[in-house]
């Protein structure tokens, strides 16, 4: 499989120096892409939150948009990628490590490349249980950078106790999970937390949203207790790759029945026809 460095699509085999910041200080940012039937999904959505990211940051994109977007179907293409992912990232680049910004200015190490992977229908279909952690994350969560320390104990966490996501909470405030956004279905509404700097506006969130919309569901981008949640009607998750998983158990509160909910399931057909119908075009 090849990779992306900067411009060049070329072999895996990269050194990264041990001075790029993205290695030292978590400068830098991401995205994570769904290719599904060779074509990355809603990636124009996920470039704009790419240069979203690189603005907060004060971060120069190396490539205009479009070039980049370009590279990446390129390298989808070549890898023969059918089902999967895209990683990519930017970091500040490399320079002598001082915390502040390098001057005169490096050039930032773009690198992306490809993993083969299957969605995993059959929890989307049956859904699976999470654990609550307390959100301990920095105030701007927004934006997607590097810094995951915080994501990835929360995850270990839920991992250990055989539950798919860690639900983050700040106080009692129910915020988002360690790598997905949560909704909560109440009085056949959907709630789900503001896109605020408390989360990460998931580009799956933000399609969830409109098919919500198409589908007449009211929704509400209002944050959510704890308590609330675990006595809503429905409860479920969203992430690039994993779509819409339905939350059934939260630690040891069962959520309603028990079963995935019917305002999900409904939002999860509509939202598997939107890659079927980028499968067909
Ligand atoms: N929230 C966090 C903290 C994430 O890391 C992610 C993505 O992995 C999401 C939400 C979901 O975002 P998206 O739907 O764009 O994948």
């Amino acid at each position: 499989n090849k990779i992306l460095f900067n411009n060049q699509i070329t072999a895996r085999e990269r050194f990264i120096d041990i001075e790029d910041r993205g290695y030292q200080f978590g400068d830098g940012i991401y995205e994570v892409i769904g290719v599904y039937d060779g074509k990355p999904f809603l990636l124009e959505e996920h470039l704009l939150r790419l240069k979203r990211s690189a603005k907060e940051v004060h971060l120069q994109l190396p490539e205009k948009i479009e070039k980049i977007k370009g590279n990446l179907e390129k390298l989808v293409q070549v890898n023969e990628l059918v089902e999967g992912i895209i990683y990519l990232q930017i970091s500040r680049g490399t320079a002598a490590r001082w915390h502040e910004f390098p001057s005169p200015e490096v050039s930032p190490v773009m690198v992306a490349y490809t993993r083969a992977e299957q969605r995993m229908s059959n929890v989307e279909d049956e859904g699976a249980i999470a654990t609550l952690t307390e959100d301990i994350r920095w105030l701007r969560c927004d934006i997607k950078t590097l810094n995951l320390l915080p994501n990835v104990l929360a995850k270990q966490k839920a991992v250990e106790q055989n539950a798919i996501e860690a639900i983050l909470h700040r106080g009692e405030t129910v915020t988002e999970a360690s790598a997905s956004n949560v909704f909560m279905v109440r009085n056949e509404e959907v709630y789900t937390h503001p896109a605020n700097n408390f989360i990460l506006n998931g580009i799956t969130r933000q399609q969830v949203l409109q098919l919500c919309n198409k589908l007449g569901i009211r929704v509400k981008e209002k944050p959510f207790n704890i308590k609330e949640m675990l006595q809503a009607e429905e409860v479920f998750i969203t992430a690039t790759k994993l779509d819409i998983v339905p939350i059934l158990k939260v630690d040891q509160h069962t959520i309603a029945s028990g079963n995935p909910g019917d305002i999900t399931k409904k939002i999860l057909h509509e939202f598997r026809k939107l890659y079927q119908k980028q499968v067909k075009s």
